[in-house]
């Protein structure tokens, strides 16, 4: 469609990378992952200095168009484009800067939030014993044990990229983490990664949901 074969935000803006985030955001719309315009997806444009592309706040992602994309600085400064970043800006550059990621993706799906506060006690969700989590950067096999922190919810932003931080810091084989009630990180060392790493998560979150709750009748 014309709005992805168009540049609205310039030169220093590749149309490409802006043309990618839309088509994962509508994909993860379709998989109800991002309803109600949650969720904020980012990439990294330039690493010196910092610039990402992310996604406008309050933008519905099964509508997403390249206008919704923004090009912002590592202070979280617009650039270029319409609007204010999400929200969680603060939270991608912290994932960006302590991870090296090339692209972070967040969702909202029902099991990353029954999971988040199910196993909130526990400080994260341990997964284990599935093919699927080969498909996560550097895994060789199944025996693989990821351990996904959970970190409480707040609207304090500042406060939530903080915790991040150091969850990250605290956290460093993790290939993503939880909000409690809230959704899933993940990051990759590009967009592709980045979506297969949030296809693999959200896959064994729902099998671990749904083993539980069969395990439990
Ligand atoms: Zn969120």
């Amino acid at each position: 469609m014309n709005s992805i074969d168009v540049n609205p935000l310039g030169s220093r803006f590749p149309k490409t990378m802006a043309a990618e985030l839309v088509e994962v955001g509508r994909g993860f719309y379709a998989r109800g992952w991002v309803l109600g315009t949650s969720g904020n997806f980012s990439g990294v444009v330039s690493r010196e200095p910092l610039t990402l592309a992310i996604t406008s706040s309050g933008v519905d992602k099964g509508a997403l168009s390249t206008d919704d994309i923004l090009l912002i600085d590592g202070e979280a400064k617009v650039l270029e484009g319409k609007g204010r970043p999400s929200a969680e800006t603060l939270l991608h550059l912290a994932v960006v800067k302590l991870r090296g990621a090339g692209a972070v993706l967040h969702t909202h799906s029902v099991w990353s939030n029954i999971l988040s506060d199910a196993s909130f006690g526990e400080g994260g969700v341990k997964i284990e014993g599935h093919e699927m989590l080969k498909g996560l950067n550097g895994v060789e096999t199944h025996e693989h044990s990821e351990w996904l922190p959970i970190i409480e919810n707040s609207q304090d932003m500042a406060a939530l990229a903080a915790t991040a931080a150091r969850t990250l810091e605290r956290n460093p084989a993790s290939h993503g983490f939880l909000l409690r009630r809230h959704g899933l990180y993940t990051w990759g060392r590009d967009l592709a990664e980045a979506k297969r790493h949030i296809e693999i998560i959200e896959f064994l979150l729902e099998v671990l949901g749904r083993t539980s709750f069969t395990q439990k009748r």
